[in-house]
């Protein structure tokens, strides 16, 4: 029979009571036991929708209060010297406030330090916390935590399958501190430890454990190939079952790798590459396992049935038992429950599945498989049927205008009419600004009073009009203020804006909002990502009043601020039933219609904001190109209706930029502001080397501390970067946003830095 299981569940909580129990704990307003009971409850809650469902496994490990990768860190003793948890460490016991210094560098108890690094994981909105390597580094198990909650799991009568990040996934993550060395050179000591894991699990009665491995769907040196050999030679001692878990992508050139490994079990995505199915069944051992991740744990849509029981129909047959089902990977990357979601239209609905929705579609695809379906599973397959050819048809998933709009789009209009060096000259003209002139990135402080407006006016309790009338006075304060500062270019300060992806997608067609849809972003952090479910138009202006209102009150030459189109296709999730590359091609193409409304309503400095550009790259390098190529032409379409003298701004906050700056200067963006003052303008060199023609804004300082910079270091900073770039084409601004922080901070700071722009203009 097919065993169904998945690789994880999400561990906030559908109303994210695991946010909330954590928060409270930091803050002081709940102690240690009800921290602990809390999580007990959520992960009992968790096995038990598993159990229900009809899973086989319930999937014990996929628990963290902060990070699963922090999780195997602790469990390896991995934590550096500034924690000072020696002791807790030699006694395999570490705190749980250790690991929450560790995650956010302070907790309720313990002295603060300097939190570990955190980084997006793989190609998703989820942010881990590096594992800092050191030189000769030492483990040892560390924690019992894992052991616990198996026991417990058991306790509650449950079928336990283990999972927990792979060894050279863990490593591959880490980063190495202090003397430069080969990672891999404390891969023994790291398997020592797993070894002594896997066997404490045995001892448990544990059957299979799950190692998750999804560094096996990236460019592995061939060191690391060989070390993955390596080490699962070593591991298949153990007295268990093995699954290797691959996900995010193919296999690829590490296909042959991962079906040799001395494991019982491997797990591929289907989703995101079910053409290397076949190939990984070619390959199998006789007597391994194939767990298929056939549905999406990525994304929020519907599985098709019907479709699935035809594609795995012939696995089940060639694979007989040693077939498994899942999610494609851990559904900790989808939104809990959609039956939460009472208020999103019912036809909407019906196209989507949620975590819990999930677990439902591997058990009635399993039975299916089998022959073996239950009436509910005949219903499940003919409403995920009709429900599917209800969206393919819908009128709000296709617009014909959208479409033959797409189909028009010529080369030329990804252009702007003149070159870079014609248009500054025209802008010069036209905007007349200093030397190094000021700006910011576009938001000022997002006070208490703004976000008690807006919640008010959401709730019904005020109306549009005293709320529109709030959001002036606050732009008009926001303008007095840039004024009263001297900066060059003000902005109108993002006052009406909840986040600048909602902002946009809550006035465009073809996005949907859920009520409780969150996703873990990071910790306690969660996000709730619109569903962009049609073809994009946009009805009206989204942006023009507020920009023009702004205008209205200032001489100086008012910057409009838009979110880039490839930032809101990364921070949604998005349709299946066409390319990433259309849909954000269609978003561009209302972008591209606001951007031409702003300068009708004669704005005329407009900054597109494309945070999210680098975070969209593929995990293959040799995809890269495609993506860059669509991507940049999708922002460039959003630019270019504009007239020469309009300068067009875009907006990144990172600071790595080495590899992609072709691309990063075939945007075509007059002026380009980054975050580099924590870099101490070194990448700058990425643009120097790469002679990039146009105008820069290196952020002067870091918006992310409540330091006020002062104004010589500020100029300083800006001496190094007139090392590499020309005056002419400098600018000085923060390094970001300033929404995060109050007027206290901003005035003094800008303040400084608006007399730093005087003395360099003094100097050069
Ligand atoms: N314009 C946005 C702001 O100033 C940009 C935010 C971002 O880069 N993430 O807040
Ligand atoms: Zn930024």
């Amino acid at each position: 029979m097919t065993v169904s299981h998945i690789l994880g569940y999400p561990r906030i909580g559908a109303q994210r009571e695991l946010k909330k129990a954590t928060e409270a704990y930091w803050k002081g307003e709940m102690d240690r036991e009800s921290l602990e009971a809390s999580a007990r409850e959520l992960r009992s809650r968790h096995w038990q929708a598993q159990h229900s469902a009809g899973l086989d496994w319930v999937t014990v490990g996929d628990f963290a209060f902060y990070d699963q990768v922090l999780n195997v860190s602790t469990l390896l003793g991995a934590v550096p010297q500034r924690f000072a948890a020696d002791s807790e460490v030699a006694q395999g016991d570490i705190d749980l406030d250790t690991t929450f210094r560790m995650a956010r560098g302070r907790a309720p108890s313990g002295t603060p330090a300097a939190a570990c690094e955190m980084t997006k994981y793989f190609d998703t909105n989820y942010h881990y916390l590096v594992p800092e390597l050191h030189q000769g580094q030492r483990f040892q198990l560390a924690t019992q935590r894992l052991f616990d909650e198996v026991a417990e799991a058991q306790q509650l009568g449950y079928n336990v399958k283990v999972t927990l990040t792979g060894p050279l996934t863990w490593l591959w993550l880490g980063k190495e501190k202090g003397q430069a060395f080969e990672r891999l050179s404390l891969l023994e000591g790291v398997l020592d430890v797993y070894c002594e894991i896997l066997t404490r699990l045995a001892g448990q009665g544990v059957e299979w454990v799950q190692l998750d491995e999804p560094a096996l769907v990236q460019d592995l040196p061939l060191a690391w190939q060989q070390a993955y050999e390596r080490a699962y030679h070593r591991l298949q001692a153990a007295p268990l079952k093995l699954m290797v878990a691959t996900y995010f992508g193919a296999l690829g050139d590490n296909l042959s790798l991962a079906t040799r490994l001395p494991v019982a079990g491997l797990h591929v995505d289907a989703v995101r590459a079910p053409e290397q199915l076949d190939h990984v069944i070619d390959r199998l051992g006789p007597h391994q396992v194939l767990s298929v991740g056939a549905v999406d744990g990525r994304n929020i849509w519907r599985a098709d049935l019907a479709a699935l029981r035809e594609r795995l129909l012939p696995v089940r047959v060639r694979l007989g038992s040693r077939l498994w089902l899942a999610p494609s990977c851990s559904l900790l990357h989808v939104p809990v429950d959609l039956d939460a979601e009472t208020e999103l239209d019912s036809e909407l609905t019906q196209w989507l599945a949620f975590a819990r929705q999930k677990l439902d579609e591997v058990v009635s695809l399993s039975r299916l498989l089998d022959n073996r379906p239950t009436a509910e599973d005949e219903a499940r397959l003919a409403a995920a049927t009709r429900a599917l050819d209800a969206r393919r048809d819908s009128a709000r998933t296709h617009r014909q205008a959208v479409k033959e709009r797409l189909a028009a789009i010529q080369p030329g209009d990804s252009e702007r009419r003149s070159v870079y060096a014609e248009r500054a000259v025209a802008q010069r003209r036209k905007l007349a600004l200093p030397l190094f002139p000021t700006t910011t990135i576009g938001s000022f402080p997002q006070t208490q009073d703004i976000r008690a407006a807006r919640r008010a006016y959401k709730a019904g309790e005020l109306s549009r009009e005293a709320y529109e009338a709030r959001m002036r006075e606050e732009i008009a304060y926001t303008i007095e203020r840039q004024d009263a500062l001297g900066l060059d270019v003000p902005v109108h300060g993002e006052a009406e804006r909840n986040d600048m992806v909602e902002y946009f997608g809550e006035q465009l067609d073809g996005f949907a909002f859920t009520r409780f849809g969150w996703v873990q972003s990071y910790g306690s952090r969660c996000v709730k990502p619109p569903i962009i479910y049609g073809d994009v138009t946009r009805p009206q202006p989204m942006t023009v009043r507020w920009s023009e209102y702004a205008q209205s009150l200032t001489d100086k030459p008012m910057k409009g601020m838009l979110t880039g189109p490839v930032t809101i296709l990364q921070w949604s999730f998005v349709r299946d039933d066409q390319s990433r590359a259309t849909t954000c091609r269609q978003i561009a193409l209302t972008l591209r219609d606001e951007v031409n409304s702003l300068e009708a309503a004669g704005i005329g400095v407009i900054q597109i904001d494309e945070p999210a550009l680098r975070e969209g790259l593929p995990l293959r390098q040799g995809q890269w190109q495609d993506y860059l190529d669509w991507a940049v032409d999708c922002f460039k379409l959003s630019a270019a209706g504009v007239r020469d003298e309009t300068q067009i701004h875009t907006h990144m906050c990172y600071s790595e930029f080495n590899d992609i700056i072709a691309a990063i200067a075939a945007l075509d963006a007059d002026v380009i502001t980054i975050e580099t003052s924590r870099s101490d303008m070194e990448l700058l060199d990425a643009f120097q080397d790469f002679a990039y023609p146009n105008e820069i804004g290196p952020g002067v300082y870091d918006i992310h501390t409540p330091n006020i910079p002062d104004v010589e270091w500020m100029v300083q900073l800006m001496e190094k970067a007139l090392e590499k770039i020309p005056a002419e084409r400098l600018w000085v601004n923060p390094d970001c946003g300033l929404k995060t922080r109050g007027w206290a901070e901003v005035e003094p700071a800008l303040a400084n830095m608006v007399q730093a722009a005087e003395v360099l203009r003094r100097r050069h």
